[in-house]
């Protein structure tokens, strides 16, 4: 296994982690029914894309198959 011949630095480490930060969500406004959702994205909440109806009832997914 390859081992590193030198411990890196804390400058090293950190220059490597200067780029490791999260952005926040782009997320607009649904205009049907005001729900933040992801842009270019169907509602979840109401069906609705680009001002009209897709899905006529989103439900909320279980996974309980087997009871
Ligand atoms: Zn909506």
């Amino acid at each position: 296994m390859a081992v590193p011949k030198k411990k890196t630095s804390k400058s090293r480490r950190d220059m490597r982690r200067a780029h490791h930060a999260l952005t926040a969500i782009h997320s607009g406004e649904c205009p049907n029914c005001g729900v933040r959702k992801l842009p270019h994205h169907l509602c979840g909440a109401c069906g609705y894309y680009k001002g009209r109806q897709v899905v006529s009832k989103v439900e909320v997914q279980t996974d309980q198959k087997d009871a």
